[in-house]
């Protein structure tokens, strides 16, 4: 099947704005850049990159007859809290593991912001010590196992809809989105700039744009900035999940290495907490655009674009669009930053 013959559920307004920035593309001096706002294109509490994994999640949900999703994050999951907002979308209900991923212990951090809305919205969200690992976790296989005990039937949703078969669907068809918007626009993106932490967002992508590579003979550079800090890992799992997504909408061949791009150097040394670089280009975002990026992950990947503008890596004669992902619930946690 084709990316267009995948089953997809609408749970956004429709294709994703593009924004140019233009204030910030003056501030560097250097390449054209735009962003596309997953921020903004969902009225599920405040939307963000895995509702658009989710439209083509939800077709299994519904037809597996599952009663409640079960999904895993840390304690600011913007993931978890996108699966509550589709359960609840759905009349389904949620419970969701909440691990301590990021050493943070602002009193608030397990309080406000994403856990909160989470709350709201009615999903049973409980907290569990566990570290940050972007792989299959035995608590999250407890919650499954909890949940049929009490004679419900679950549907397993991993850590930021990564490992699921069709986790990499979503982003591949924003490839094909911003293909359209291009068109009206009269431009051509050649650098996408995109976080990427358990990976199936990017690796969508590079599914996706491969696909559009073939048909149109467009070649981009697709770059990922790691913002999980176990650079190996998700390096490995964003090419295992591009292959697979690639497979799933039929490329017919196999990805090259140089479409296959995780850059490191603005993660720090730790998940979840920004270093210098996330607060310069959270502060520049802020106050060039009004721009609102996290320190988690869009604060990141934003100053992975600033610095390769400035350095020339990407050239001056570059149209690039940053992928904003959401993620700004979070920043609530975070308030201490910000004295
Ligand atoms: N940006 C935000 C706001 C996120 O919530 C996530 C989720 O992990 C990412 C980026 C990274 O996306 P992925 O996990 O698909 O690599």
């Amino acid at each position: 099947m084709n990316i267009e013959q995948h089953p997809r559920y609408p749970l956004t307004f429709g294709p994703s704005p593009l924004q140019h920035l233009k204030r910030l593309t003056q501030h560097l001096g250097g390449a054209e850049i735009w962003a596309k706002r997953e921020d903004v294109s969902s009225g599920l509490a405040y939307g963000g990159n895995k509702i658009r994994k989710l439209e083509y999640i939800v077709p299994d949900i519904l037809a597996s007859g599952a009663d409640t999703l079960v999904s895993i994050g840390g304690y600011q999951s913007n993931h978890t809290r996108q699966v509550a907002a589709v359960a609840a979308h759905l009349g389904l209900k949620a419970r969701l593991v909440q691990e301590k991923w990021v050493p943070w212990d602002d009193p608030t951090n397990d309080r406000v912001g994403n856990i909160l809305l989470s709350r709201m919205m009615g999903a049973d969200s409980r907290l569990d010590d566990a570290g940050f690992d972007i792989g299959i976790r035995d608590s999250w296989k407890e919650a499954l196992a909890e949940v049929e005990d009490a004679g419900g039937t679950p549907y397993a949703i991993p850590a930021g809809a990564s490992e699921h078969r069709l986790g990499g669907l979503g982003f591949a068809n924003w490839a094909f989105e911003v293909a359209a918007q291009e068109k009206e626009l009269g431009l051509t993106f050649d650098t996408i700039v995109v976080c990427t932490v358990t990976g199936s967002t990017h690796a969508g992508m590079i599914a996706g744009f491969a696909a559009l590579e073939d048909l149109t003979g467009v070649r981009r550079r697709i770059l990922g900035i790691d913002a999980s800090a176990t650079l190996a890992k998700t390096r490995d799992q964003v090419a295992r999940i591009a292959r697979n997504t690639a497979a799933l909408i039929e490329l017919g061949r196999d990805l090259r290495d140089d479409e296959i791009q995780v850059l490191e150097g603005w993660a720090g040394e730790l998940y979840g907490l920004p270093v210098d670089s996330t607060m310069e280009a959270m502060a520049l975002g802020a106050q060039l655009e009004a721009m609102i990026t996290d320190p988690v992950y869009e604060g990141k990947s934003l100053a992975g674009l600033i610095d390769l503008v400035s350095s020339g890596d990407i050239p001056k004669d570059s149209t690039v669009l940053y992928a904003h992902l959401g993620g700004q619930p979070a920043i609530n946690a975070y308030h201490s930053l910000w004295p």
